[in-house]
């Protein structure tokens, strides 16, 4: 399945919604669906879960930073305006509840390549520990796993992270890069 350019959290988020949801339309879909394919039907649920699971969480997540506040606006209608909207309503904050607000949006963003089919996405970022590039999903664990033999641990199992984890450390590296480029 071709993407296209999918380089930021949002745009995975709109183009999740426009292709990956009801890809088609309902019809020749829904009535396979009814015969036997259980996983077509399963998939687009959980497409539809992790859409209204992640929008619930971007929407959590601005009331929790904020201290239970209202927010000043409300959650645009457009999915793809969401990270937007919890930046601009987050912005006041310091620079530390920042940084946990961009590691969320950061790996929701992994979580929707993820889900594109662009799982590769992980070989691209330096692995936490010993900061190679062996970096794989697993996606039957739904985890991280680095290759990097050296970073495994005695017994020899390799060292696995979680996206959260990996969006964490990617957030405090280009808050390293920013600080020292300035
Ligand atoms: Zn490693």
């Amino acid at each position: 399945m071709h993407s296209g350019d999918t380089s930021t959290p949002a745009e995975r988020l709109r183009l999740i919604d426009k292709y990956f949801l009801a890809p088609g339309g309902g019809g020749p879909r829904a009535e396979r669906t009814a015969r036997a394919t259980e996983p077509a039907a399963a998939l687009r649920l959980d497409v539809y879960d992790h859409l209204r699971g992640s929008v619930d969480e971007a929407t959590e997540l601005a009331k929790s930073l904020c201290d239970g506040a209202e927010p000043y606006e409300p959650r645009p209608a457009k999915l793809e305006d969401t990270y937007r909207w919890l930046v601009e309503e987050t912005s006041h904050l310091d620079q530390r509840r920042q940084m946990a607000r961009d590691a969320v949006i950061y790996r929701q963003g992994l979580q929707h390549a993820i889900l594109m089919g662009d799982a590769d996405i992980i070989c691209r970022h330096p692995c936490p520990d010993c900061v190679t590039w062996g970096l794989v999903w697993d996606r039957h664990r739904e985890q991280v796993v680095c290759r990097n033999h050296h970073c495994a641990d005695d017994d020899g199992r390799p060292t696995t992270w979680t996206l959260k984890q990996l969006a964490e450390d990617h957030i405090a590296r280009k808050n390293h890069l920013v600080a020292r480029a300035t």
